[in-house]
C-alpha cells in the first residue's frame, strides 16, 4: 500500500484541521514552530491512557493493533488480516481510505455488522467528539466494512466504586449513528478543503477564540508573537469583546473607546493606564469585621482520576493529598505553621483529616482563597468519614474567604490585569512573595508532581519532588497572611 504523502491526513490532522486551517498547515510543513506541551498536560494524557484499557473490558480478548512497532502500512495489514481470520473484537484497528488514516479504539463485530467504539475520558458527548468518529466512520464505511453502530463510550460521572471497578457502571455509551451519518458529506467537504489548503501557500488566518478552545493551540507562541506584553489581551476576565476589538485594529489600552465601556471596564483601564490602585475601604472594613483570633489560613491540594482509585469515590472526585496551615493565635502574633503532604500510593484522606482536625481549634477562624474549593474538599471527607462530620460542619460554617474583597474589586492594583486569582493578586500586592522559580508554580502542577512521586521508586527524586510540593503549598498560604495584613493596613 502506498500513500499520497501530500494528501494524506491522520485522523488528529483533520481535527486539527478542522479546529483552525493554519494551524494544520503549519504542523505539517513547520512544525519546528510549535511550543512545548505544557508537563501538566502528561497526566491528563496517561489518565487518557488508562481510561482507554478499562474500556477494553467492555469487549474483553480483543485483538490489539500496536502502533508504536509497526509502520502505518504495516497496522493496516495486520487489521485487514486479523478480520480476514475471523476475529470480532479489535483494539486500534487501523484503516486508510481516500488517503486518510485512523484508529478505532475498540471495532466489535455485532450481529448486523461492525460496531465502532470512541473512548473518550470526558464525562459528557461534546461536538468535537461527534467530528473525531465521523471520521472514524467515512474511512470504515469507505473501505467496505459494513457498520451497524457508532458509539461513544464516556466517563458517567454518577458512578461510586464500590469494590472492583465495575465497566459497565463506569462507561455511559451513547449511540451516535444517526448523527454520525448526518455528518458525512460535512466530513468529505472538509477533507478536501484541507488538501486545497495543503496543496496552496499557508492561509491567512487571524487569531480568535478558537486558539484557546479546550486547550492552547501549541502555534499560540508563533501567531500571537505581535501581541504585546501588555495589550488588551493582558487582561483576563472576558470585560470586552477583545477579539472584536481587536478585528479593529485596537490592541493597546490606550486606543480603547472610553465612553463605550461601562465603570468597571473603565476602572481595569484607568488603573492600568495611570497604574493606580482603586480601593473600597468601606468594603474592606466589611470584610475585616467578620474575621476573629484564632486565625487559620488553610490550603489544600489535591488529585483526582478519570477512574476513582478508593472505595466510594467517584470519577473525578477531588481527594485532598496536602495541606498548608498558618495560624497567628491572637491579635500581633507572629504567625506559625504546620504542613502535611500525604506518602506516595495510599488513600491520603483519612490521616489527612486528622491531622488537620487535631490542628484547628473548633472556635478557629479559618481563611481560605476561593472557598468553593475548600468547601467542596471538605463535605467530600464528611461524606467519606461520616464518624467525623460533626467535627467538620462547623468547621466549613467558620470558613471566611480572602478572595471575596479581590472578587468585588474593594482593592483593585493595575497589575492584577483583571483577575481576582490568588496567583495574580499576590504578585501585585506583594512582589517580594513570588512563585516564579518555585519547581512547581500551580495546583496542576502539584498534582503532577504527586503522581510523579508516586511512580518514582528513586527516594532521593521521591524526597526531591516532597520539598517541591511544601514549598508551593507554603507559599500559597503564607500569601493570605501577607495579603490580609496589607489589607488590615488599608483600614
Ligand atoms: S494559534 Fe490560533 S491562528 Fe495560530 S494556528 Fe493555532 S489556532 Fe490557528
Amino acid at each position: 500500500m502506498t500513500l499520497d504523502k501530500n494528501a494524506f491526513l491522520s485522523k488528529s490532522l483533520f481535527l486539527r484541521g478542522l479546529r483552525c486551517y493554519k494551524s494544520l498547515y503549519l504542523h505539517k510543513y513547520q512544525p519546528e514552530l510549535r511550543g512545548e506541551v505544557p508537563e501538566f498536560q502528561n497526566s491528563l494524557l496517561e489518565s487518557g491512557m488508562d481510561v482507554g484499557m478499562y474500556a477494553r473490558k467492555l469487549f474483553p480478548d480483543g485483538i490489539e493493533i500496536p502502533f508504536d512497532e509497526m509502520s502505518i502500512a504495516e497496522q493496516i495489514d495486520k487489521t485487514k488480516k486479523t478480520i480476514d481470520v475471523g476475529a470480532t473484537t479489535l483494539y486500534e484497528a487501523a484503516f486508510n481510505y481516500d488517503d486518510v488514516f485512523i484508529k478505532a479504539d475498540i471495532l466489535h463485530k455485532g450481529k448486523g455488522g461492525w460496531k465502532i467504539y470512541e473512548v473518550k475520558s470526558s464525562t459528557s458527548v461534546k461536538d468535537y467528539h461527534l467530528e473525531d468518529i465521523a471520521v472514524q466512520y467515512y474511512v470504515i464505511k469507505g473501505i467496505g466494512l459494513p457498520v451497524s453502530k457508532v458509539c461513544l463510550a464516556h466517563i458517567n460521572n454518577q458512578y461510586v466504586r464500590n469494590g472492583e471497578i465495575e465497566v459497565d457502571e463506569l462507561f455511559a455509551i451513547v449511540d451516535l449513528t444517526d448523527s454520525v451519518i448526518e455528518k458525512q458529506d460535512f466530513i468529505k467537504d472538509e477533507i478536501e478543503k484541507m488538501r486545497d489548503i495543503l496543496k496552496d501557500s499557508m492561509p491567512d488566518i487571524e487569531i480568535g477564540k478558537h486558539c484557546s478552545e479546550h486547550y492552547d493551540c501549541d502555534f499560540k507562541g508563533h501567531c500571537w508573537k505581535h501581541i504585546p506584553e501588555n495589550s488588551i489581551f493582558s487582561i483576563e476576565s472576558n470585560w470586552i469583546d477583545k477579539f472584536s476589538y481587536y478585528r479593529q485594529g485596537i490592541v493597546h489600552f490606550e486606543d480603547l473607546p472610553m465612553d463605550k465601556l461601562n465603570n468597571k471596564q473603565r476602572m481595569y483601564v484607568e488603573a492600568f493606564l495611570e497604574k493606580k490602585d482603586f480601593v473600597e475601604r468601606e468594603e474592606i472594613e466589611n470584610f475585616l469585621s467578620a474575621l476573629w483570633y484564632p486565625m487559620y489560613f488553610l490550603d489544600f491540594e489535591t488529585f483526582y482520576t478519570s477512574i476513582p482509585l478508593y472505595e466510594g469515590t467517584r470519577p473525578y472526585q477531588q481527594i485532598p493529598f496536602q495541606y498548608s496551615l498558618h495560624y497567628i493565635e491572637n491579635k500581633g502574633a507572629n504567625p506559625k505553621h504546620s504542613e502535611y503532604v500525604a506518602a506516595p500510593n495510599c488513600d491520603p484522606r483519612k490521616e489527612l483529616l486528622e491531622k488537620l482536625l487535631a490542628e484547628i481549634p473548633t472556635n478557629a477562624c479559618v481563611i481560605v482563597y476561593n472557598q468553593t474549593f475548600e468547601k467542596g474538599v471538605l463535605k467530600g471527607l464528611a461524606e467519606a468519614f461520616p464518624a467525623y462530620a460533626d467535627w467538620i460542619v462547623p468547621f466549613i460554617e467558620n470558613i471566611r474567604d480572602l478572595m471575596v474583597p479581590f472578587r468585588r474589586k474593594a482593592l483593585y492594583h493595575w497589575q492584577m490585569y483583571g483577575s481576582h486569582s490568588i496567583k495574580a493578586v499576590l504578585p501585585a500586592l506583594i512582589p517580594e512573595l513570588s512563585y516564579e522559580g518555585l519547581e512547581i508554580a500551580d495546583g496542576g502542577m502539584a498534582m503532577d508532581a504527586y503522581f510523579h512521586m508516586c511512580r518514582s521508586k528513586d527516594p532521593d527524586e521521591i524526597e526531591k519532588i516532597r520539598t517541591s510540593l511544601l514549598e508551593y503549598c507554603r507559599l500559597d498560604t503564607l500569601a493570605m497572611v501577607r495579603i490580609l495584613e496589607r489589607l488590615y493596613k488599608l483600614k
